[in-house]
């Protein structure tokens, strides 16, 4: 089945607000096994509406419509499917009830208007609204299917799992749906990756690779159709083995919403051992981005964010010998600040950033170089990397490397 969206809203078309309901939409119909060809928006304007369905009917067996219906004259949606379809809206009395009852609740007096809410495409399946006024609905004309959410995601969103998902599985059985997983890679640039995996990307119709960019890291989707997660996973473990034999060392797991904060948190979780964090150049971000998931303080005991040569001084005792020969920017003052964070809190791991965030360099040490430091009870080591970018580019990348490698280095432990 071919199905369309449509957005209905001028402030889409002004660029005031983004159209999440196509892309939330979209993720959703794929994983139905339904194929999305077309996104339209139309602003609130009733001839542009019905011209656009015109052009749907053309070439879609589904059209999926949100935005438009509202109490107010500029929402229009159901007006022109209406005129579109030659149907009349009626006023469906359930959906009236539920809205006067809203009204009186709220002891608000309820406009005549919002009388409009209640009314629906004679023939239409009503989908209630849990958590607004504006009902939706689906009808079937001309062997098209026309289904209209509201526009608010906090609105559309539970009405198309509740009754959306339904209708669609009835009108499209073919029980084959897409699923994916996510691998997510550290340390390895997208460009780098595309070229070890060229032959597997390139050459693959299902399951599908694709890879993407983001915040430091990259991530890798693979994605195939199947009757069964068991006959998807069927597929998706082989070429899973075969990526990780080329990429394993940069890879650090599955998941949409993982991270590397979170795989170092399991890892010091499941050998009961604790960090405390030294920053300069990344000014806290490792501890931010740690104490984010709850449960931290169970590993995070906590850390200093040394930022000038006089804090490393008196927070963190570093030698005033040591920052003048060797500079703050060096491996030397990374080891340091990475001992005395461990030694002060009494931590299992220190970890430490120290680099040049730019845009400016420092100490004649170029943008982009940065040191960190481990510390534990019996190894102590320092590596050093040349970062692009802004300056928030480097210093996110510099508190993700910080904490991958530590990473790595607990886990083989
Ligand atoms: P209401 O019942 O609130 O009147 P409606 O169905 O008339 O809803 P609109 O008036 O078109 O919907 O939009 C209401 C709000 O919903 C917008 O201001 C916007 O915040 C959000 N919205 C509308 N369409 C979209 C969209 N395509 N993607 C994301 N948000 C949207």
């Amino acid at each position: 089945m071919r199905a369309e969206i449509l957005a209905v809203g001028t402030e889409l078309l002004m660029g005031q607000i983004a159209n999440t309901n196509a892309q939330y939409l979209s993720e959703r119909l794929a994983e139905l096994g339904i194929n999305v060809y077309y996104h339209g928006v139309v602003g609130d304007n009733l001839d542009r509406i019905v011209a656009y369905l015109e052009q749907a009917k053309k070439r879609s067996d589904i059209v999926l419509i949100t935005g438009g219906l509202g109490p107010t004259e500029d929402d229009l949606t159901k007006n022109a499917l209406a005129h579109f379809l030659k149907k009349n809206l009626v006023v469906d009395e359930e959906i009236l009830k539920a809205i006067e009852e809203y009204f009186h609740r709220r002891k608000l007096r309820m406009t005549p208007n919002n009388r409009r809410q209640a009314e629906i495409l004679e023939g239409a399946v009503v989908f209630p609204n849990k958590t607004g006024l504006a009902a939706g609905m689906g009808i079937m004309e001309g062997g098209i299917h026309y289904l209209l959410f509201p526009g608010p995601p906090s609105e559309m969103i539970p009405m198309f799992r509740d009754y959306g998902i339904p209708y669609l599985r009835r009108i499209h059985p073919e029980s084959s749906s897409l699923y994916s997983r996510v691998l997510r890679f550290f340390g390895i640039g997208e460009s780098a990756l595309v070229t070890e995996l060229g032959d597997l990307i390139g050459g693959q119709t299902d399951p599908t690779l694709a890879p993407y960019a983001k915040e430091a890291e990259v991530t890798l989707r693979l994605t195939t159709r199947a009757k069964s997660r068991e006959e998807a996973d069927g597929r998706l473990d082989p070429i899973q083995q075969e990526i990780l034999k080329r990429v394993g060392s940069y890879y650090y797991g599955e998941g949409e919403d993982h991270s590397i904060e979170k795989v170092l948190f399991q890892a010091l979780l499941d050998r009961g051992a604790t960090l405390a964090t030294a920053e300069s150049c990344t000014g806290g971000r490792i501890g931010e981005l740690i104490t984010t998931l709850s449960g931290a303080s169970k590993v995070y005991k906590g850390g200093v964010v040394a930022y000038t040569n006089e804090a490393k001084e008196n927070l963190l005792n570093i030698p005033t010998d040591l920052l003048r020969t060797e500079g703050a920017v060096s491996a030397a003052c990374a080891l340091e600040m990475a001992d005395q964070v461990r030694r002060r809190l009494k931590a299992d791991y220190g970890l430490s950033v120290t680099g040049v965030a730019g845009p400016d360099a420092q100490e004649e040490k170029p943008v982009g170089l940065v040191y960190v430091g481990f510390s534990g009870e019996d190894r102590r080591e320092s590596m050093e990397f040349v970062f692009a970018g802004s300056r928030e580019g480097i210093q996110l990348r510099a508190a993700k490397t910080a904490m991958f490698q530590l990473w790595k280095r607990i886990k083989e432990r």
